[in-house]
């Protein structure tokens, strides 16, 4: 597939639009994908960035409509920040799982608290929705109605919609990247569930926040579970003979160049932390980021 049009609406599915923000980069691919949902009551799916030719184009493409739903998957800067401006514009409420912190863990919570910081992922710390929704819950429009699914891993808040046979995954899961999942905010343990879980609910395609339609959402997920499974049979492996800091581990298993360290090694104490918390792994003299790994 070739990087659509920014900024017109193509019609992706039966009552379901894509509109393409204006913002591609290493971290959006193409940029982010705005979805449509509904002829006539529509629901504005991931706004996108503060943008206002992006603005002008959801406004342009629901011309003689009434937005009357803004839903956002998650607080970060490419997703959630041209919500409020298009509230503005239409009248409509915003809904989300919460503000940008919602949904963490108690692990999550105490590493932030203790100052572990995100790795520049960009959340926008601003973001307050006017409505909350939890997982289960229905949304509707007039001829079409979407199921909350909470789909915590990449983003603790992170909310996906699931349609007639497609399910609008957000960034949870994508077809050109493995998605991201950093502490405190991205969470190992709950992506892995997560993807076992879309899987259980077989939906015919993923419809992702960035890229291109998941046409086989069994392979991806099953892809996205064993990748990150190599990984975790690696890391353990690093740590079979001595104890190991998040540096010298992750110089052990990623062959890369220096620029891409930082975010190998938020990637390996996303994996630590998930195999602590499975008693696989111990940190002494506790779980944190410079504390010193050891198998179990
Ligand atoms: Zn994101």
């Amino acid at each position: 597939m070739t990087r659509p049009e920014p900024g017109l609406a193509v019609e992706v599915a039966d009552g379901l639009r894509r509109i393409l923000a204006p913002n591609p980069g290493p971290m959006t691919h193409w940029g982010t994908n705005t979805f449509l949902v509904g002829t006539t009551e529509i629901a504005v799916v991931d706004p996108g960035p503060q943008s206002e030719a992006h603005l002008e184009a959801i406004l342009t493409a629901t011309k003689g409509q009434r937005v009357a739903h803004i839903l956002v998957t998650h607080a970060h800067l490419d997703h959630s920040p041209l919500a409020h401006g298009l509230s503005e514009a239409t009248g409509a409420p915003v809904t989300a799982f919460g503000p940008p912190e919602a949904g963490r863990r108690p692990i999550m919570q105490r590493l932030a608290d203790e100052g572990l910081a995100g790795g520049g992922e960009g959340v926008d710390t601003r973001f307050a929705p006017d409505e909350t929704v939890e997982d289960g819950d229905s949304i509707q429009g007039d001829g079409w109605s979407v199921e909350v699914l909470h789909t915590p891993g990449h983003f603790a808040g992170h909310i996906a919609f699931r349609g007639d046979d497609w399910i609008l995954s957000g960034d949870h899961v994508m077809d050109w990247s493995s998605s991201l999942v950093s502490p405190p905010d991205g969470n190992l343990t709950d992506f892995m569930a997560t993807c076992r879980r879309l899987q259980a609910l077989s939906p015919s395609r993923l419809f992702p926040a960035h890229g291109g339609v998941i046409d086989r959402p069994q392979e991806r997920l099953q892809w996205l579970i064993d990748h990150r499974l190599s990984r975790e049979a690696a890391l353990l492996d690093g740590l079979s003979d001595e104890p190991q800091q998040i540096g010298a581990l992750t110089k052990r298993i990623y062959d890369i160049d220096h620029a891409m360290l930082p975010a190998a090694e938020r990637n390996v104490f996303a994996h630590l932390i998930d195999l602590v918390q499975r008693n696989l792994v111990v940190a002494h003299p506790k779980l944190a980021w410079n504390a010193k790994f050891a198998a179990a």
